[in-house]
This record gives C-alpha cells, structure tokens and sequence, in this order.
C-alpha cells in the first residue's frame, strides 16, 4: 500500500464514488513495521450507510429467489478465487495488521472452511416433511432468509472473522453489509472484489468502512433484520442493547481471558511448548490466545522454567520476513496500552520473569513493537488478571489443586476458551463436563471449532443465543417457517368452526 493510498466503501458491486470525506470522516491506517501512515480510510456516514443498506436491499428480492443451485454456484467459485489469492490476502492482512504471514494465510485457511461450509447450503436448509399429519393433510418446514443482514468485526482477523458470517448469511439468501474493522480495512474489499469476480449480483455484499457513527446508523436502520458482531466486551454488550433495542436479531461475540490448565501430571515440555504458542502467536492479539496459564501444584517452578527458555528463544521482526514469529502491535496506542500492564503487574506483586521490553526486536526502532513477556505469581485480583490485555502477556497463577483451578476458571466473567493439558483421561472428562467455558481443548491450546460445528464463547464472551457459523449459524440468518396442506380432498366436512384438531 503506498502512502496516502485512499480505501473506500464498497456499495452496490463497485467501489463508492462519492467525494472524499473532509477530515476527521477518515481514520488513518498504519504500517506496524514502520510505524508511518499507509492510507487513510472513509467513514460512512449515516447517509452513506443508507446508500449501502439500499442497495442490499434492493438486491434482495432476486437473491433470495436464487436457486440453490445457482447460489452454491457462486459460492463454489467465490472458494476458488480465495483459494487463488490467498497468498495476496494475507499479505495485505500482514500489512495492516503486523501478524507474521504464515499466521495471516492460516487465518485465511480458517475463513475458507466456512466458504466451502457454506458450499453445502442446499443441504443444510432441507426442512422436515409429515406426511398425514390429519387424514390427508401434511405438514413441512422451510427456512427461509431474514433480508439485510450486518457483520461488525475486529482487528485481529480482518478475513477470518467476517468469513465467519457473511458465506452463511449470503447462502441462505440474505444480503450483506460488512462494517470491519477502520484499523486494517483492506482485506474486506479484496474479499467484495472476489465476490464480484465469482459472479455475485450487485449489492448482495456491501462494505461500508466506519466507526461509532457508522455502526450506530446500522443498528438503528429500520431495513437491517439481523446483526453479527464480534469484538470487545463492552462494544459487544452496547451492539447487542442497541440491535435488539431496535428490533433487529443480535449475536455480538465479545472478548475473552482464556485459560490453559497445567495438571501435575501432564507433559511439562509439551504444554510449555503450547503455552508460549498460544500465548504470543499474532502478538497474543487473538480472542483465542491462551492468556492465563494455571498451573497445579506442585509443577509451577519447573513449567515457568520451560516458558522462560521458550520466550527468550522467540524471534520478533517483521510479518514479511519469514524468520519472524511474532510481528508489531497492531497501532502504538495499544502498544502502549499493553506495554503499561508490566508495570501494573509489578506493582501490584506479580513477578515479572520476562520483560518483553528488552526483547531482541528485528524491526524499525518507530514500529509498534513490544517483545514477549511472562508474569508469574499472578493472583485474580490483580489487573493483569482481571482484563483482557491483548497483546503479548502471559501471566501464570498457581493453584493448589484441580478443584481450585476449576474454581478459578469458572469465576472469570469471560467464557470464550479455556484448554487442559493432562495425560488422564478420567480428568479431562471431569472438566469438559464441569468447566463453564463456550471452546474447550484437551491438550490443545487453542481449541477454535471447524466450520461445520459453531464458534462462541459463555459469559460476557457472548451476548445472544446462537454462535457463529456451523448449524447456529445458518439458524441464525434464516426464520423458520411450518406450513400445513391439504389438497383437493372433497371430505372437508363443509363448514366447522371448532378448533382444527388432527384426526
Ligand atoms: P472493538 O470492540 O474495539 O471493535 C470491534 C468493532 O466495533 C470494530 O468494527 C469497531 O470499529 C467497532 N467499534 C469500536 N468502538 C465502537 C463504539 N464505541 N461503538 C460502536 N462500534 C464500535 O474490538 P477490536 O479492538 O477491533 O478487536 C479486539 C477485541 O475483539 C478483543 O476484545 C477480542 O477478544 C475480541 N474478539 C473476540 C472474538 C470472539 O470470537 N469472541 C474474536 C475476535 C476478537
């Protein structure tokens, strides 16, 4: 991307023509390596917002009439062309956000399984049939599409996590407007490209770039029918207050603080190995990322031992450069932000075993840059704890026992992922049944559902009842709907106004 490069919104199956926004419409996107300005992004205004939802609007009524068959078609080769370009995808996902591309082409990957998920719709809208439910009379169930439906999503998977919403919502017969995140915004329009390219009619898939202005437009627009989101906890909890405040179907994904924990007699190298994965892979920006490690005792000294050799090993430096594992922070702001939790933790009595700040870093010194750092010692009470840092901070608590560390699990008030690392079978059942956590892993740190099952999180990890893609997700953008027959059957018994019974 060159400096000053502009990236607008996509309405109606062309990038938007309108004027550029005068300043302050406009958010600036960075360059985490370097730390300058790549471009600048247009925030829709609340008129611009009623452009995009118009022509989603305008495109349903012949989209929902899309044969299945014609629909997969698309959809089959929407899945080629991000097969395709997969690479250049996560090169601009890179970019913008600062993960290491081997991680940004996984993300990608990821975002497919529900495209090809999706490639199977014709199956998965197939309704129920009763035949003579009354003396020739059947009975069957359809399910059939909402309308306009938004997905807000995050920085932390510009591809992946609108990929989790929009092939399902599209399949089922709905039309998009997609509001990602301001702060890596390209990725969403190389996705509407593609979906043009696969021969999806114009304004089935809208992007419309924003921020609170643009979102609040959405949630109160009389034409949206349902509403995904997924990010932060308090954004999530006001989407999902908002949206259905205003009558629309919400299922607003927040954040998370996920637990791995370490039971005395598990592999110490392997979940060490899987902590330091989890815990700094995209620079812990991952609502999956492992964040608090609980180790059992008596194993504690000897499992932050192996994390420490672990950390310092890890090579920080560009998304770019294939010998990086970790990349830059997405903006220096939440560098910053992530950067003041050693200091908190300090101060509040957790011993710092490994300071990210003196990490080796192979990058521009202006990059947004903050090295790997482990905490250990930590107690629930303190803030390194108790909120979602989001960056690269591993904190390690111990526990006296597996009753305490279930304990400690289940009163965090978030409930995305938790995983247990065990070589007892008899254990790890004991927690997936005991455990109040959405994604559970067993000696897999991060435990992310494939598509055909739902991704979603308990607790303040998710406002509303269903989850994302899977059947919860096909359930989520459709309404059913039971329909009762009879045909030409002359023994209707003349006029009777008693209460239909089935006999
Ligand atoms: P965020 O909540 O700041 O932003 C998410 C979206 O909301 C963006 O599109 C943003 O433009 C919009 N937004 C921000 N402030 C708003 C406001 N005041 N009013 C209306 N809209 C607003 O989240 P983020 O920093 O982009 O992403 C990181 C967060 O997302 C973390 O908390 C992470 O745990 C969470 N996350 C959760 C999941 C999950 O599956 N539960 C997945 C990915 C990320």
């Amino acid at each position: 991307m060159s400096t000053n490069e502009r990236i607008t919104h996509w309405i109606g199956g062309k990038p938007w023509a309108g004027v550029t926004p005068p300043e302050g419409r406009r958010g600036e996107v960075y360059d985490p390596v370097t730390g300058e300005v790549a471009g600048f992004v247009d925030f829709a205004s609340a008129a611009e917002v009623d452009e995009a939802v118009a022509a989603a609007s305008r495109a349903y009524p012949e989209w929902r009439d899309a044969s299945l068959a014609r629909r997969t078609q698309v959809l089959f080769a929407f899945r080629e062309l991000v097969n395709a370009r997969q690479a250049e995808l996560a090169r601009l996902i890179s970019a913008e956000h600062g993960k290491v591309q081997a991680d940004a082409a996984g993300e990608v990957a990821r975002g497919l399984e529900v495209v090809e998920f999706a490639c199977g719709i014709p199956h998965l809208l197939k309704g129920g049939f009763s035949e003579n439910v009354s003396t020739r009379v059947d009975s069957y169930s359809i399910r059939q599409p909402l309308g306009v439906c938004v997905g807000i999503t995050p920085f932390n998977f510009p591809a992946m996590v609108p990929m989790w919403m929009f092939p399902v919502a599209i399949a089922c017969g709905n039309t998009f407007v997609l509001k990602p995140s301001e702060k890596d915004p390209s990725a969403s329009i190389l996705l509407a490209e593609l979906w043009a390219e696969a021969g999806l009619p114009d304004g089935v898939f809208n992007v419309v770039h924003g921020d609170k202005v643009t979102v609040d437009r959405l949630l109160e627009h009389p034409a949206v029918r349902a509403v995904s989101f997924v990010g932060s906890t308090p954004i999530a909890r006001y989407v999902y207050e908002n949206g259905t405040g205003h009558g629309k179907r919400v299922q607003a994904l927040g954040g998370a603080k996920n637990h791995m924990v370490v039971l005395p007699d598990a592999d110490l190298d392997l979940a060490a190995d899987a902590a330091v994965s989890a815990g700094f892979g995209s620079a812990g920006e991952r609502c999956m990322a492992i964040s608090a490690v609980v180790a059992v005792d008596p194993i504690g000294d000897a499992l932050v031992e192996k994390i420490k050799e672990r950390t310092a090993e890890l090579k920080v430096g560009p998304g770019f450069d294939d010998s990086s594992q970790m990349g830059p922070l997405v903006t220096g702001p939440h560098r910053d932000k992530v950067a003041s939790y050693l200091d908190a933790g300090v101060r509040e009595g957790a011993r710092l075993v490994v300071d990210g700040r003196g990490h080796p870093i192979g990058g521009p010194a202006e990059g947004f840059w903050l090295g790997p750092s482990v905490f250990d010692h930590v107690t629930p009470q303190m803030s390194v704890y108790r909120d979602e840092i989001f960056g690269p901070v591993l904190s390690v608590l111990r526990a006296p026992s597996y009753e305490a560390a279930v304990e400690c699990v289940n009163a965090s008030p978030y409930g995305n992922g938790v995983a247990v690392f065990t070589n007892d079978g008899g254990a790890a059942r004991r927690f997936q049944n005991e455990i109040e956590i959405g994604m559970v892993g067993i000696n897999v740190p991060i435990p992310v559902p494939m598509a055909y099952y739902s991704f979603g999180g308990w607790k303040s990890s998710l406002f509303g009842d269903t989850h994302v893609h899977g059947t919860e997700g096909v359930h989520f953008y459709t309404r059913g709907k039971v329909v009762t027959a009879r045909w030409l059957d002359p023994s209707h018994g003349g006029v009777n106004l008693g209460f239909p019974t089935n006999r």
